[in-house]
């Protein structure tokens, strides 16, 4: 079978590359190949079985239509310092520039006018003060929030708008090889939904397979020397206050993006993905691994806020296997946790002692992730992680007071695997031809927004050729 431009995964990377590509006229025909189901026909059965099943052969959390996008928070993060490392590759300003864009895209599929973060510049001054007298940095970084059940609406849309459009999308199909010869990308081999195994064709190969996808990947940069090097693998922890704590900051930032560099390590710890009256969540990888997640609803909101605090850990020679790392720490936990997440009390973690159900029961912030285990995320957490996490929650605390009282709530695990940064061009070229990698499994973003404007680019770059 042929095609002109084949897409492997249909989140946003993927899809804003066929959504350029129509929007500058191309003919070409094209192809996205999703191991996920359309996204009317994703179900989370969680909201029946009221805890996490472990749905095989895949997470209807991260696969299908958009990808990790449908059931996300939707938080579109508008600063070109938010989501990941385009930047590195094209500058900020033009990295900027294509933010801007991808923006008046997302506004013509009906995201909400608002901004957050704007407007309010005094009060962002004070909290910024506060913040450099705790050794810390905050980002400017305006949010355009969608909500978990408007992003649906809107990438529905999107979908639709594809399919009208002539995009053939192959749904609950997956690429299992690239097919590659003499430095040349010539197609892959997909596994159909009746377990038919066939050789798809095309002239450009665009992998964008996720977060969920990242390992995979990364196995076909080692049989195919797809040149590529180890990145940055992100490993922390999801913190649960009460509202009341943030209340401030959610009003005037919406997402309070703090970074700093706790002694002793001083390594980067940051907060992300801050969610006012938000949810903590369970995501499950198709290897068995279950993390903690978090995201909030426009018009149901929970009395807590939650946000992941998050170190980076970058590894030397002869080290490079931090994927492999970070997914040892997630299983250790989901061990412990006997496949759940584990949820501890900041306070017991200071005590060095476990956190019991009964302890949970009688706190202010009751966990918005009720199956949630509670035990002793230390026993699975490196002592380096965990005390740059403890020293930054501490330094928060001066910014936003009460944040490190007792009754905090820390999930684990909290991996962002980022790994395996695909060498290319600021053309999007990679080491092989007719191969291009985008989005999250490129290792160069890790947002919805970057991911998205990585697709516009992509898509702008093919439709010239
Ligand atoms: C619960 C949750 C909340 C989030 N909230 C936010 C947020 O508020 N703001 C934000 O900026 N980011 C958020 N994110 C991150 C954001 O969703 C991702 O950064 C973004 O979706 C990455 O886009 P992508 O296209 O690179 O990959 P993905 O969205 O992960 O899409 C990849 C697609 O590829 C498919 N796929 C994988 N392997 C194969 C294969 N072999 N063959 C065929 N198909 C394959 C998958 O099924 C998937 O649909 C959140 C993520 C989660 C899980």
């Amino acid at each position: 079978m042929k095609t002109d431009i084949l897409i492997v995964g249909a989140g946003p990377a993927g899809i804003f590359t066929a959504l350029e590509l129509i929007k500058k006229g191309s003919r070409k025909k094209i192809t996205i190949v999703e191991k996920g189901k359309p996204i009317e026909k994703r179900h989370c059965p969680k909201s029946e079985t009221k805890k996490c099943i472990n749905c095989r052969p895949y997470c209807h959390i991260t696969h299908g239509f958009s990808g990790a996008g449908a059931f996300s928070d939707g938080k579109l993060s508008l600063s070109y310092e938010v989501g990941g490392d385009l930047p590195i590759l094209l500058g900020d300003d033009f990295t900027q520039e294509l933010i801007d864009y991808t923006d008046k895209v997302y506004l013509s599929f009906g995201a909400d006018e608002h901004v957050e973060g704007r407007g309010k510049e005094e009060e962002i001054k004070n909290i910024r003060k506060r913040a450099i007298k705790a050794g810390l940095k905050l980002v400017d970084c305006p949010i355009r929030h969608l909500g978990t059940e408007k992003a649906q609406e809107l990438y529905y849309s999107i979908q639709q708008y594809l399919l009208e459009h002539g995009v053939e999308i192959l749904f609950e199909t997956q690429c299992t090889d690239l097919i590659i010869s003499d430095r040349v990308c010539k197609g892959a081999t997909i596994e159909a939904k009746n377990g038919q195994v066939y050789e798809l064709l095309a002239e450009h190969n665009i992998i964008a397979t996720g977060r969920g996808g990242a390992g995979w990947l990364e196995q076909q940069c080692s049989i195919h020397d797809i040149h590529h090097r180890p990145g940055t693998v992100d490993i922390g922890v999801r913190v649960e206050v009460r509202t009341e704590i943030m209340e401030h900051v959610n009003e005037v930032l919406y997402e309070s993006k703090l970074i700093g560099y706790p002694k002793p390590f001083k390594n980067k710890v940051r907060t992300f993905c801050q969610n006012p009256g938000g949810f903590v969540s369970q995501e499950n990888y198709d290897n068995g691994l279950s993390v903690v997640n978090g995201h909030s609803y426009k018009g149901f909101k929970s009395d807590n806020t939650n946000l992941a605090i998050l170190c980076s850990h970058n590894f030397t020679e002869p080290f490079n296997q931090p994927i492999a790392f970070a997914r040892r720490i997630g299983e250790l936990t989901n061990m412990l946790g006997d496949g759940r997440i584990m949820v501890q009390r900041y306070g017991d973690i200071l005590d060095g002692k476990r956190t019991w159900q009964d302890e949970l029961n009688k706190s202010n912030v009751r966990p918005t992730l009720p199956d949630a285990v509670a035990g002793d995320i230390t026993f699975a957490m490196p002592y380096r992680t965990m005390t740059n996490i403890i020293n930054f929650i501490e330094a928060v605390d001066l910014v936003v007071p009460g944040f490190a009282s007792e009754e905090t709530l820390l999930y684990s695990p909290e991996l962002k695997f980022y790994s395996n940064k695909v060498k290319m061009t600021p053309d999007l070229k990679t080491s092989v031809s007719g191969l291009y990698c985008l989005g999250d499994s490129s290792g160069w973003t890790r947002g919805l927004m970057m991911a998205s404007s990585m697709g516009v680019l992509m898509g702008r770059k093919l439709a010239k050729q």
